[in-house]
């Protein structure tokens, strides 16, 4: 049985007041929330401090990106993935698409920030999804398997267990064309037989697989009672305390 996730990137919004107080909020709206687990990314400057207001509650922290470099060192602007597990976060977000779109990330980069977070102790998750020509030129499945197994490269046995895919199509993440459950069901489960030939049956099902896209508290439930969607990576309605619970109480 795969726990569901249900987890926010505030991209780049909110001062640390802001994010401190989206955090507090939704902490006691969610309070009650046993049936999946909850993430919050916000920015990195508010970290450690949402951090540490959502310590013992059941809102886990990320963060939107890490290093690819495993250690410290001399690399200005980075942050690594053990400095990450230092500020509080249990998670990270790698590959997400305004990354490969506006910051080079490319799957070889999301592959070394993927096995850097996991050599920290941290749970990536891996951002994979096509973009509109590609869908329209019917080569969104090869896309996606090359993200699958470019940016899982190397990461094997119970790395694998730290490891979440989010499939994120580019043309529905803040658009407000959020795919059918049928479409984001298709490529979920061809995620999973993807991961299954490359590793195993086993690791495959226990896989998580969370969708992102323009979700909303009106379309969570009906993409959630598809078989493969583990839950959502939700990016402009997880901005809002209020919003953001009514997605994650879904049920
Ligand atoms: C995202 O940024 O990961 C995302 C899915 O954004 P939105 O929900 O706004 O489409």
């Amino acid at each position: 049985m795969r726990r569901p996730i249900i987890a926010g990137n505030w991209k780049m919004y909110k001062t640390l007041g802001d994010s401190v107080a989206t955090a507090v909020a939704l902490k006691s709206l969610v309070a009650n929330a046993n049936h999946c687990e909850v993430i919050v990314a916000p920015v990195f400057t508010a970290l450690k401090s949402v951090a540490d207001r959502l310590e013992g509650s059941n809102v886990k922290v990320a963060a939107q990106d890490c290093a690819a470099e495993k250690n410290e060192g001399a690399f200005t602007g980075e942050v690594a993935a053990f400095m990450l597990r230092d500020a509080g976060c249990s998670h990270v977000i790698v590959g997400h698409s305004e990354r490969r779109q506006y910051y080079a990330e490319t799957d070889t980069s999301v592959n070394r920030k993927a096995q850097a977070a996991v050599t920290a102790g941290l749970n990536a998750i891996v951002c994979v999804g096509e973009d509109l020509t590609q869908r329209e030129e019917g080569i969104a499945e090869n896309v996606v398997r090359g993200q699958i197994t470019g940016g899982l490269r190397e990461l094997t046995g119970s790395d694998l267990d730290r490891i979440i895919v989010a499939y994120e199509p580019v043309w529905a993440i803040g658009t407000g064309h959020t795919a059918t459950p049928e479409q984001a069901q298709e490529m979920h489960a061809f995620i999973r037989r993807v991961f299954a030939e490359r590793h195993s049956e086993s690791a495959a099902d226990k896989l998580r697989i969370l969708y992102g896209g323009s979700v909303k508290p009106d379309n969570i439930a009906e993409l959630m009672k598809q078989p493969d969607i583990d839950g959502a990576l939700v990016g402009g309605a997880s901005l809002n305390a209020d919003s953001f619970a009514q997605i994650i109480n879904y049920k």
